[in-house]
């Protein structure tokens, strides 16, 4: 039985009044002994109401001997204040004569007698006086109406044995309160107490653990094992995603009166009795530290099994638990810098080892993936030629190499507007798009610009199939990690292009001829055959001569642009050295080559202005040769070259070898 059942806000005075008893008697060894010797005293009696009122209603529920069974009783208090009765006696009619009985009684100090009729029956009136078992003071009056004629055949003494028999039941009430009240006191000191060594554990448990899930997972078994039949829930603001299931995010929306919404708003504990069912009470714990709120327990609790003190020990924990969190919290993020220093060395390192640009958009593609722990992975890059975003790098494969238009999904809309995002769950992303989301069945999102040299050039994406799962600190570090990829690109473009400007010759624009002997190598060691062509101006010197070296110059370069437009996309065109021209066209035998060298000596003997002619020196290699070299396919063209210089210029001419391997040579 609960305190609050037992005495009831009615019985506040006589609580008051034990109080006082329990100082004074509290000191003797034999436990009946001070019991026996407390006592009201004077000061005691304007509390004693409800008790004397209790007394007297045990003590008329325990049956009287069938002479007295007529006898109507009331009782009254110090001052001869009317306070219970039975029910015969109708208070309104009879309060003032027994109020004036009790007077006299309490005047003299003795019984009071009076007489009276009722509805033609005369009546004698007792007022008894009832005295306290220490120093004799008269604390109640009992008012005992009996039949008059009984008042001499020993009603008298029976009404005073009565009252008597009242007092005895009045000290066994009051005895009874007194030793309930006292064995509360010793349950609730033995509950604080046993809260005390928990709330110690907890306290102690919670600060060895420097893991944030541990500190939650902690303070949720705590409460849980505390409160067994309670139902408890943790919402966390989105940056603390934990195993523990009853672990949660924070509502998108709260109800404006929810009691988790003002524990959070407010940082302070809430409490919320007046629930419909009204069998159980709500409770908001805030989840707070120094800086800020993290999150907020909600419980629900059996009202039976919760008590006004439960809240200041719940609210310690709370506290306790906030101060904990927070500095598990810290640590974390100390971990976290680390972590993401460590990352992000890694993966410079990583894309400093290529200078390729598929290289690095590879290492990046896989080493996001990894860090971020994500499903997804996409990477889009700008590509000029087919106008717009590529997919040049994703783990859904049939994504990858798709052109994504301008303005069309999430990817475009970073890119385009060169913001990062942060999408915690797609399907609330009312009128937004992603194919990437769509295609992978992805809730999160975190995706940032690709900025290259301070222009955008693409976006990163990384996608997670379950809601939340990315958090404030993985936006923040994939910004970070999109910095370190956009410099690695910077740096791959610009090596591109001085390779681009390495290999080539800067008056024609053709291949250099390292390029071009590199090239060929290459092709000798994997192709079955290939073939070369050598194209050198006649007489250039005096072209030269006649026209001046600028406009020697302007005629190499429009025999440049003749040779690279009578090419094909593969065969590659160079500058061999000063006049002369090679083309190297893979996989061609000599028969299709004459062709295109025929093709060019006609073009520049039409299109070149002043008009200069060229001869041509073709030169085969096939795998089956003895000997596989760029040094003598280049001879055999030369040699074909010079043969065509002996025969007049002006032709194509194709190596001895050939033509001891050809019956015909159809350019004789
Ligand atoms: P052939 O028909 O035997 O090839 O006679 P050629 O005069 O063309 O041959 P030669 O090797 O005697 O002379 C090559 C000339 O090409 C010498 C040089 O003045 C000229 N030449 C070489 N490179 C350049 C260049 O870059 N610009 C200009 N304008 N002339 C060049
Ligand atoms: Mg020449
Ligand atoms: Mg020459």
């Amino acid at each position: 039985m609960s305190e609050q059942e037992a005495y009831g806000h009615k019985d506040m005075d006589s609580r008051m009044l034990l109080q006082d008893k329990r100082h004074s008697g509290g000191g003797s060894e034999d436990p009946a002994a001070w019991l026996r010797e407390t006592d009201i005293v004077s000061h005691d009696f304007p509390y004693a109401a409800s008790l004397i009122a209790d007394s007297f209603r045990e003590w008329r529920g325990q049956g009287v001997p069938s002479f007295t069974e007529s006898w109507s009783w009331c009782v009254l208090n110090f001052e001869g204040d009317w306070i219970e009765s039975d029910s015969e006696f109708r208070q309104g009619r009879w309060r003032s004569e027994w109020e004036a009985a009790a007077g006299s009684c309490l005047q003299t100090g003795s019984i009071h007698i009076a007489e009276t009729v009722d509805e033609g029956q005369a009546y004698t009136l007792l007022a008894l006086p009832i005295f306290t078992r220490g120093h004799g003071e008269i604390f109640a009056v009992l008012g005992c109406r009996m039949p008059a004629e009984q008042y001499d055949m020993g009603g008298r003494h029976t009404a005073e044995a009565m009252s008597m028999h009242f007092q005895t039941c009045f000290y066994h009430t009051f005895e009874h309160v007194f030793v309930s009240d006292l064995a509360g006191v010793h349950l609730h000191a033995e509950r604080e107490g046993s809260r005390r060594s928990l709330l110690f554990q907890i306290v102690q448990r919670m600060h060895d653990n420097i893991d944030v899930d541990a500190v939650l997972t902690e303070v949720i078994d705590s409460i849980a094992a505390m409160y067994p039949g309670a139902r408890l829930d943790l919402f966390m603001s989105q940056d603390h995603r934990s195993t523990h299931p009853q672990v949660k995010p924070l509502p998108r929306q709260w109800a404006s009166n929810d009691v988790c919404a003002r524990a959070f708003k407010d940082g302070k504990v809430i409490l919320h009795t007046g629930r419909e069912d009204n069998a159980t009470v709500e409770v908001g714990l805030p989840l707070g530290g120094k800086q800020g709120v993290y999150g907020v327990f909600h419980m629900l609790l059996d009202k039976r099994s919760f008590h006004e003190l439960d809240l200041s020990f719940l609210s310690m924990v709370a506290d306790t638990a906030g101060t904990a969190f927070e500095n598990a919290k810290l640590y974390e993020r100390s971990n976290q810098l680390i972590r993401e220093l460590r990352m992000s060395n890694e993966l410079t390192q990583r894309l400093n080892q290529s200078l390729r640009l598929g290289d690095i958009f590879q290492f990046a593609f896989e080493e996001l993936l990894a860090m971020f722990e994500a499903d997804y992975c996409c990477i889009l890059h700008k590509n000029e030629e087919r106008g717009g975003l590529e997919v040049i790098a994703c783990n859904h494969l049939p994504l990858l190499g798709e052109l994504v238009e301008t303005g069309q999904g999430l990817g475009s809309k970073v890119y385009g507007s060169g913001e990062p995002l942060l999408m915690s769950d797609y399907k609330y992303a009312v009128g937004q798009t992603s194919a990437l989301m769509d295609a992978t069945g992805s809730q999160s999102l975190i995706a940032t610009p690709l900025c290259v040299g301070g222009e955008v050039r693409g976006a990163i994406m990384l996608a997670h199939k379950e809601a939340h799962f990315f958090s404030y600190d993985s936006y923040r570090l994939l910004q970070a990690m999109a910095g370190h990829i956009g410099l690695a690109v910077g740096n791959a473009r610009l090596h591109a292009e001085v390779r681009r400007l390495a290999n080539r010759d800067t008056l024609t624009g053709l291949f250099a001829r390292h390029y071009l002997d590199e090239e060929i190598k290459q092709r000798q060691s994997k192709d079955f055959c290939g073939t070369l062509i050598v194209v050198d101006i006649d007489q250039f010197k005096m072209v030269n001569d006649t026209y001046g070296h600028q406009k020697g110059d302007k005629i190499l370069r429009q025999v440049s642009e003749i040779v690279k437009s009578s090419i094909r996309q593969g065969d590659v065109a160079a500058r061999w050295g000063g006049e002369e021209l090679a083309v190297y066209l893979p996989q061609l035998g000599v028969q299709q080559a004459v062709f295109v060298g025929e093709r060019i000596r006609k073009r520049v003997m039409g299109e070149t202005e002043p008009c200069v002619t060229v001869s041509c020196g073709i030169a085969e290699w096939s795998w089956t040769d003895e000997r596989v070299s760029v040094e003598s396919l280049f001879y055999r063209a030369d040699m074909a070259l010079y043969e065509a210089k002996n025969n007049g210029r002006n032709q194509v001419v194709i190596d001895n070898k050939m033509l001891e391997n050809t019956s015909k040579n159809p350019w004789a």
